[in-house]
């Protein structure tokens, strides 16, 4: 089915942070397309300072006055409840929850304070959490649900000064992989993308010309696909940006086996380093019973009972 025809008649979409950026892309999108939508914003700047009903009012007026369905909520992630309250209230259901809401407090790893680490891990850890917790229960009842999570290429493969970010959003990946093993029975299918786009969190880094090929709205259609009822992906995780979508995926080298005796020693291991570390025949585990079979293949563990 092409992209266009994708649509979420009579479904509940939450999206927090809606407000701006990504979030209201989305919101705007799902509005379009047939949704309910929750907008939620806090209303802040982007280092998570100050609050207000504006920027969630905003979306809400523009989906409204393009002929769809929204309502506001300007409570922090924090209090995900009280949001996915808003959507149980408004259109008694949940079948889309989009994390986005997301702050930044970069710093230097030498000069971060204890309110950087913290109020980053609230946001974009419990706030995820919060969210997805309240909307659990509605999506194992109905046997549906949708989750995206909002990684970063800065949680993946490390970021300077921003090391408080990097260990939320790379959380969110272990969240979202865990999630989608609990609820794959339950049609709750869960996902997690690392975008890069231009908003007010990059237009302080990026030259112009590059914010203009990185626009917001090139993330909708990967995370369309994967909240629509048609899809079937869950536990993966995808970057998006400037027209550009990719799977990602764990590798592990074939690695080294060594003697449950006396002769695992650092030495033993310091020789084997070059196996270890070699990449040309690697292997693409799912699941930590992928490690274990692999020990037991090589009857380094008992079988596991079938
Ligand atoms: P943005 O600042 O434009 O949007 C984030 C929105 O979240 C804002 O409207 C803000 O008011 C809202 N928000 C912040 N704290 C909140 C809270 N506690 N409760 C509710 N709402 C809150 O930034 P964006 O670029 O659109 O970012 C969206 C998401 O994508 C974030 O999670 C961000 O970390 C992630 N991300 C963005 C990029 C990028 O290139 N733009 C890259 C990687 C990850």
């Amino acid at each position: 089915m092409a992209p266009a025809e994708l649509r979420y008649d009579g479904q509940t979409v939450v999206v927090t942070g809606a407000g701006g950026g990504l979030g209201r892309e989305y919101a705007i999108f799902f509005g379009s397309r047939g949704a309910n939508v929750v907008v939620n914003d806090l209303g802040g700047s982007f280092k998570g300072e100050g609050g207000g009903s504006a920027a969630a009012d905003k979306v809400v007026q523009e989906i409204r006055s393009a002929g769809g369905k929204a309502v506001p909520n300007y409570d922090s992630v924090e209090n995900g409840d009280a949001i996915i309250k808003t959507a149980i209230d408004n259109f008694g259901r949940i079948d889309v929850l989009i994390n986005n809401a997301g702050i930044l407090r970069d710093v230097s790893f030498r000069n971060m304070k204890q309110q950087d680490w913290d109020l980053i891990y609230k946001v974009h850890v419990k706030g995820a959490y919060k969210c997805a917790h309240a909307a659990w229960p509605y999506f194992r009842k109905q046997k549906y649900g949708r989750l995206i999570s909002t990684a970063s290429a800065a949680g993946l493969f490390g970021s300077f000064g921003q090391t408080n970010y990097s260990a939320a959003k790379l959380a969110l990946v272990g969240f979202t992989e865990t999630l989608a093993k609990e609820g794959h029975k339950y049609n709750i299918l869960c996902n997690v993308i690392a975008p890069i786009a231009a908003s007010r969190m990059t237009e302080t880094v990026m030259p112009p010309d590059v914010l203009e090929k990185l626009r917001p709205e090139w993330i909708v259609p990967l995370v369309a696909v994967l909240t629509h009822k048609s899809s079937d992906e869950t536990g993966s995780i995808y970057e998006a940006g400037g027209g550009h979508i990719a799977k990602l995926r764990w590798e592990r080298s074939k690695g080294a086996l060594f003697k449950q005796d006396d002769s695992f020693t650092p030495g033993a291991v310091a020789a084997k380093w070059k196996e270890i570390v070699d990449f040309s025949d690697p292997e693409h585990p799912q699941g930590p019973a992928n490690s274990m079979e692999l020990l037991e293949a090589a009857a380094q563990l008992p079988p596991s009972p079938k």
